[in-house]
């Protein structure tokens, strides 16, 4: 999607709302709700797309969309599938918003890690709820990604639609960067440590406590892009791709200079987890960031398909006894819990201060902005509610987030296409709230036999 967006849309300023994993499938994607850096700018997968082709249980085709089959096109916006194989699906390209430094050397796009101490973590809790939920959803939506948050701290990796110099005036019109509120020393506070401004893959400045051009440096990086594809490949090169998991989300053989075509110099090996080598590229600079981008255009490649691929798995031959063995145990260490993603809707200020100070977590997606902007019964993806979608970091912060969530009477609110494992009572609802009543007629009217039918799918009560 993001290649073939970039390919013919790339050149006006086309932006293709995506998963954060190369491998993510566009149709499970939106038929689940379509969680993307970009959907504050412009809602979910299921508000983008405008049309669906389907054969049903009896080889019938039919087009679903506001003007054919509304209920259908309604179903298959979130509802989780199940009433028949999508063969197309149209989805729309947004165009990225107006710029204020456009003229200066055309559109820009940002890859901007924020990173602030809480100096007073109950005024950061309002503060940021108050952004996230208060301020003109016109500037905050250009600001997305993920937010993680610990003791003492905040960091936010942001995909910007605009220049660094933009962002930092948007952040702080809507008030986000607050010293009364967050201060930036001591540094590091993350992961994030050192500033750097970069343009265009070049390097302007870096220093071990902030750029000048930061001024009250509290951004910690910005890495500013001419096209939205390179921002979105910058993000998943630094974010994800390229580690132990990506074993799972893409299929790589291990060497990824390998499967990326590039020269094996720009590689180094990486800590090797349980004797199993990964080769990854040393930098994101323009070389591996072109050669991502041929790579996700062919749908054939390492990119486009899930692992473990034959080639990883051998490759842990030698480290094990049993090679299944040995890549169970890899997946248990790299994988999120089991427990799916919760979709937090507006906390009292005081439990998300609370959560701030003593629960560590990452919200990997952030979805303010337009996504919260339309109507809750518009598609089967029912919460409009939610800014934050929580995938858990483990079992164990799953199981003590919901009881605290659940004994502070925050609504159980699921996201389907993080599905959690079958056995949980509730899971129409926590998926679909009421309307899981709805999509059972429209099962049962479009798949009356059943014949999609599978495990955490809203039944068909049909003949
Ligand atoms: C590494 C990783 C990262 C992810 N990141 C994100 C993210 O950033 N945002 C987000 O929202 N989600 C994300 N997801 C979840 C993702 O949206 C779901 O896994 C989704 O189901 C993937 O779509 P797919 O087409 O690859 O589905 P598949 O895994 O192929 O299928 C999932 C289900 O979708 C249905 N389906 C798929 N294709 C069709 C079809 N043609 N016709 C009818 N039904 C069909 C089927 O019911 C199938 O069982 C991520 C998942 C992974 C593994």
């Amino acid at each position: 999607m993001l290649a073939a967006g970039h390919e013919h849309f790339g050149d006006n300023d086309g932006m293709t709302l995506i998963g954060s994993c190369p491998s993510v499938g566009i149709t499970g994607y939106v038929l689940g709700g379509g969680a993307g850096d970009i959907s504050p700018y412009v809602g979910y997968g299921v508000d983008i797309v405008k049309k669906f082709e389907l054969v049903l249980y009896d080889g019938t085709v039919v087009k679903a969309s506001e003007e054919e089959n509304a209920d259908l096109y309604w179903a298959s916006r979130g509802g989780g599938g199940g009433n028949g194989i999508v063969t197309h699906l149209t989805y729309k390209i947004v165009q990225a918003p107006e710029q204020k430094y456009e003229e200066e050397n055309g559109k820009k796009y940002t890859l901007l890690y924020l990173a602030m101490n809480t100096k007073d973590v109950d005024k950061a809790a309002k503060h940021i709820q108050e952004w996230l939920y208060d301020a003109d959803p016109l500037i905050t939506g250009k600001f997305g990604g993920a937010f993680a948050w610990g003791p003492g701290y905040v960091a936010m990796p942001f995909v910007y639609l605009g220049s660094w110099r933009e962002a930092m005036e948007d952040l702080q019109a809507t008030g986000l960067l607050d010293d009364e509120i967050f201060t930036v020393e001591p540094r590091p506070f993350t992961g994030y440590g050192n500033a750097i401004l970069s343009e265009n893959y070049e390097v302007l400045c870096t220093s071990d406590q902030s750029c000048p051009q930061f001024e009250n440096g509290m951004v910690s990086s910005a890495y500013e892009f001419n096209t939205y594809a390179e921002v979105e490949l910058n993000f998943m090169c630094t974010e994800g791709l390229f580690n132990y998991g990506s074993f799972e989300w893409s299929n790589t053989s291990g060497n990824f200079c390998k499967d990326l075509g590039i020269a094996d110099d720009q590689c180094e090996d990486d800590i090797q987890k349980l004797g199993i080598p990964l080769r990854k590229p040393k930098l994101c600079n323009k070389l591996v960031i072109d050669a991502m981008m041929e790579k996700a255009g062919d749908p054939s490649s390492f990119m486009n398909s899930h692992g473990p691929s034959l080639e990883f798995v051998d490759a842990t031959r030698g480290s094990f006894n049993a090679t299944v063995s040995g890549v169970v145990q890899l997946i248990q260490e790299n994988s999120l819990s089991i427990a799916g993603a919760s979709m937090w809707p507006r906390l009292d200020d005081k439990l998300f201060a609370k959560i701030l100070q003593n629960h560590p977590e990452t919200s990997s997606h952030l979805q303010h902005g337009a996504a919260l902007k339309v109507r809750s019964d518009t598609t089967a993806y029912p919460w409009r509610n939610a800014a934050f979608q929580v995938q858990y970091s483990s079992d164990a912060a799953a199981k003590s987030f919901l009881e605290l969530l659940i004994k502070e009477g925050v609504p159980a609110q699921r996201y389907y296409a993080y599905l959690n494992p079958p056995g949980m009572k509730k899971w129409r609802s926590y998926f679909f709230n009421d309307r899981w009543k709805d999509l059972t007629k429209i099962r049962a009217k479009y798949d009356p036999k059943d014949v999609f039918g599978k495990p955490l799918t809203i039944e068909s009560f049909g003949e």
